[in-house]
């Protein structure tokens, strides 16, 4: 076993890394057996497996010193006391909750290595307290809605939010009720003045690091979103009386159009563009689609690239139609921008890569985030882990281990320098 030795210049700590890898991986693995459903991964917001969650994860960190609380939006706060009482606090965390028949990682390994991270120190504290959230919902599979326990924290989670039901006609309300806690304290979950920042860690849930060779990312932004739904009318018509001069198609419209997002996307640098989803009307074999309604999801940096590209496709898609003698109708279902990380943070993290695992890989993230939501209101940065295969979202998500010790050691690194940054130390009385 290789053992890394961390000697800082205040950090006089020793720990084998691999060791504390080995335990955060196990302790995904542990976590993944609160389910909902047998045989497979599935935790959503305030389930029953979710409280067992929390009680395994409440005994964890209980040898550290620290308690396990759960604010009224479910997420599981633990507190990791500063030097001195009333330091402000830095948060490190991800979300708890899964997809259906998801992988052990997705979210719970940006909550599990901070635990590791504190369990390295041996004690020793910051000048500013570590505060690490479970945060309850971030995939939004139970009400439709995502990033509950983040909205929560940056005081966003509005009334009519959490009056939105799940299948079962449970609304956020009362399933908050339901695990024993009180609505009316939303409010008090939300972070105040005295939150230096937020890091995430996250699996990559992407090829990109692997492709690169890269054991880490550092995420510099989380891309800026468009969703549209596009809807070719034509006319619906026998399948073996109508000939193919005198046809109007709205399905071969559709799918001549997704070929033609699919060429643009892929010249256009930086830009992902899919159509995932397509419903043909009458939806027979032997009838000519009356109707085809398709999705558009458009995701990119920049703001402005993103918005000239959905203009374009917009277009694209009328004069398709046009040409085949259609209609096209195009709605925006969602128009999200850009979210740039923190610059201080981000060239801290890549700093504290550097020093640790060599040169850092910048990236932007596709998916959105927890530190998404987070950044509206305290700078937010992301680390992310290599993932086999790209794989995510599925059983078959993975880990390396030594990946793992290196975003435990970059973590290590990236808390001293905080704590000797003059940033930190002026925010934190310490100047
Ligand atoms: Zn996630």
């Amino acid at each position: 076993m290789q053992e890394r030795l961390h000697k800082g210049e205040s950090l006089q700590v020793t720990y084998d890394t691999n060791d504390f890898a080995h335990e955060v991986i196990a302790r995904c693995q542990t976590l993944a057996r609160f389910s909902e459903a047998p045989g497979s991964i599935r935790r959503t917001f305030l389930s029953e497996p979710m409280r067992e969650c929390h009680r395994e994860i409440a005994g964890w960190v209980s040898p550290l010193g620290v308690t396990a609380r759960v604010d009224a939006a479910g997420n599981l706060r633990m507190l990791y006391p500063g030097a001195l009482s009333g330091a402000p606090r830095l948060m490190m965390g991800s979300h708890l909750d899964t997809v259906p028949d998801a992988g052990a990682y997705d979210g719970v390994l940006g909550v599990v290595l901070p635990l590791a991270l504190l369990g390295a120190l041996g004690g020793r504290r910051f000048p500013f307290a570590i505060e690490v959230v479970g945060f309850s919902e971030e995939e939004g599979v139970r009400f439709g809605t995502p990033f509950i326990g983040s909205r929560a924290l940056v005081g966003s989670l509005d009334e009519d939010v959490i009056e939105r039901r799940d299948t079962q006609g449970i609304s956020i309300r009362k399933a908050i009720e339901n695990f024993g806690l009180d609505p009316a304290g939303i409010p008090q979950a939300a972070i105040g003045e005295d939150v230096l920042g937020y890091l995430e860690f996250h699996i990559e849930q992407g090829p990109v690091l692997e492709k690169a060779h890269q054991s880490l990312g550092v995420v510099v932004a989380i891309a800026g979103q468009s969703r549209l739904e596009f809807t070719f009318s034509g006319h619906a018509n026998h399948a073996g009386t109508t000939p193919m001069n005198l046809r109007h198609d709205a399905l071969a419209g559709a799918a001549e159009w997704i070929c033609a997002v699919e060429s643009y996307a892929q010249t256009a640098p930086g830009l992902v563009a899919t159509v995932g989803a397509i419903h043909a009307k009458p939806g027979a074999t032997n009838v000519i689609a009356g109707d085809a309604r398709v999705s558009l999801d458009v995701r990119q940096r920049d703001d402005k690239t993103r918005a000239v590209a959905v203009d374009y496709l917009v277009q694209l898609a009328e004069d398709i139609a046009t040409r085949r003698s259609l209609k096209v109708k195009s709605s925006v279902l969602l128009n999200q921008r850009a979210v740039p990380m923190d610059h201080f943070l981000v060239s801290q993290i890549e700093k504290a890569i550097t020093s640790v695992a060599g040169e850092p890989y910048r990236m932007v993230s596709g998916a959105g985030h927890d530190a998404m939501i987070r950044a509206a209101k305290v700078p937010a940065a992301m680390i992310f882990l290599r993932t086999p295969g790209g794989i995510s979202h599925d059983p078959a998500e993975s880990v390396e281990v030594d990946d793992v010790a290196k975003a435990i050691d970059s973590g290590l690194q990236l808390l001293q320098q905080l704590a000797s940054s003059s940033e930190f130390r002026r925010k934190t009385g310490h100047a």
